[in-house]
């Protein structure tokens, strides 16, 4: 594309002259008479040079060169005039003018202006594209770095960066707060330093220089947790090893929980076991006929063999109830709200009988106008059928019970309290967890297989409710349910 000329000058012979030389030379030219013509075809067309005499007969030049600077135009200038004299120059000078021709000028010497200009426009723009490459560069890099660095801090696992010369390089807050420094104190430290505390003796010879394979994976213990730990070697683009990143992942409470696998499987495999052998002891007196051949002395054993499948049977059903709301794990959000005043009554009357049966005294008291609570009916009447199911059990004969329901610090509280037998204090940490029951001679004879409260403690959480007990042994206990309104 051909250089861009455009000639301001009034004068047309000028104008024209111009034009005629840079045409020849194979420039685009263009000519304004005036100012304004200027600016009109300034603001259309993108010109490299503008050639601007200095006297205009709308606005002067230097104005024209004022409000082309304000247009930010790429185009390089040059002033012509017959008057010049130090203060035109200074004053084109300060609106950016690249260059002055003196009146009268040679063609050469236009020539020679102009070519310079058009470089100087073209190493003008160049400067500018690497500016901005340049710009945008540092604002990529400045990113990348802070983005980086924000991701490594808010890691969960503990990160930590060592280079060739094994010193750190980066430690999040997580790795700092392990070894008990700063993030900044570790920087540049050598990382046998960094580890020498106590308790770390299994992250250094993860580090350690006499084996470094690509990827090392091992399980810690520091302190009281335990961690999941990895050793990676990271490579320059040339592939040579540049440093190692060691994560750590906090697997405490995945190892605390596997371990509870096997533990639930033996305690369940044990409730299974004890009562199937007692049952098959209850029916082997009948198929040995160790009573003789009648039938009405077996009956007392295959009563209590039914009793004790009885058991069973509710056993599986617990069991099934815990696993289903630990598949489940939140509670279903579409389930309607209780309406804990008709919940409340419908669960009290169907242990009415059981009730009776103990001869208690069983007090239920609602607190009129009671907004829902957010939790499933059915969800909310297992939790109460446990916990009174265990204050009527757990009761002396002829004793007390209060169940309850009020507003209280924006929840809905639901309290069951019998001055049954109470809980030992050192047992009460215990209470809600799978098969834990209290062994003491007052329970010895009352049957129960420990899922209840580990079942009532589930659902209450898994709607963002609290369960809490107070008991003193040999005066009685409460169970405190705390639940959310719906507003
Ligand atoms: P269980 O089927 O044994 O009743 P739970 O999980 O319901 O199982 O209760 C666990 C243990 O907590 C019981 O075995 C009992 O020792 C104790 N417990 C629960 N509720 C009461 C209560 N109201 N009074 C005294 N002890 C209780």
């Amino acid at each position: 594309m051909p250089t861009r000329v455009l000639v301001i000058d009034d004068e047309y012979g000028v104008r024209s002259g111009i034009r005629q030389i840079l045409e020849l030379e194979g420039y685009a030219v263009e000519v304004a008479e005036n100012g304004r013509q200027a600016l009109d075809l300034l603001d259309t067309h993108n010109f490299d040079v503008a050639l601007i005499d200095y006297q205009l007969p709308d606005i002067d030049g230097l104005t024209l060169l004022s409000s082309m600077r304000s247009r930010k135009l790429a185009t390089s200038t040059c002033m012509i005039t017959a008057y010049a004299n130090i203060d035109t120059a200074i004053a084109a000078t300060r609106q950016g003018v690249d260059f002055f021709l003196p009146k009268p000028f040679s063609p050469d010497d236009l020539l020679g202006v102009v070519e310079t200009l058009a470089r100087h426009k073209l190493l003008k723009e160049e400067a500018e594209k690497l500016r901005k490459e340049n710009e945008a560069n540092l604002l990529a890099l400045a990113t990348e770095k802070s983005q980086t660095a924000s991701l490594v801090a808010s890691l969960h696992d503990a990160v930590l960066v060592i280079n060739r010369e094994r010193e750190v390089v980066l430690a999040n807050q997580v790795m700092a707060a392990l070894l008990g420094r700063s993030p900044t104190e570790l920087l540049r430290m050598p990382i046998d330093t960094a580890l020498a505390g106590d308790g770390f003796a299994g992250l250094t010879g993860l580090l350690s220089e006499q084996d470094q394979p690509e990827q090392k994976v091992a399980e810690l213990a520091i302190g009281d947790s335990i961690f999941f730990a990895s050793v990676v070697t990271f490579h320059g683009t040339d592939g040579a090893a540049l440093g190692r990143i060691l994560t750590l992942a906090d697997v405490t409470l995945l190892r605390k929980m596997a371990m509870e696998k096997p533990r639930f499987i033996r305690t369940m495999v044990h409730e299974f076991r004890s009562p199937l052998g007692a049952i098959r002891s209850l029916i082997e007196v009948a198929t040995e006929k160790s009573l003789g051949d009648k039938l009405e002395p077996y009956l007392p054993y295959l009563e209590r063999a039914d009793h004790r499948i009885d058991r069973l049977v509710e056993l599986i059903g617990e069991l099934l109830s815990l696993s289903r709301i630990d598949l489940e794990r939140t509670a279903n959000a579409s389930e309607p709200p209780t309406d804990v005043a008709t919940a409340v009554a419908m669960t009290v009357d169907l242990y009415r009988p059981k009730i009776a049966a103990r001869k208690l005294d069983a007090t239920v008291l609602v607190e009129a106008n009671l907004p829902r609570a957010r939790i499933g009916d059915e969800d909310f009447k297992t939790i109460l059928g446990n916990l009174l199911g265990n204050a009527i059990k757990y009761c002396r004969e002829g004793g007390n019970l209060l169940v309850s329901a009020k507003q209280s610090s924006g929840k809905i509280l639901v309290e069951v309290a019998d001055s049954g037998i109470g809980i030992k204090s050192e047992n009460l940490p215990r209470l809600f967890e799978e098969f834990f029951r209290e062994k003491r001679a007052e329970t010895r004879d009352i049957d129960g297989n420990g899922l209840g409260l580990a079942i009532v403690k589930r659902l209450v959480e898994r709607t963002g409710g609290k369960i809490e007990v107070e008991s003193t042994v040999g005066v009685g206990s409460v169970f405190r349910v705390s639940l959310a309104p719906v507003s």
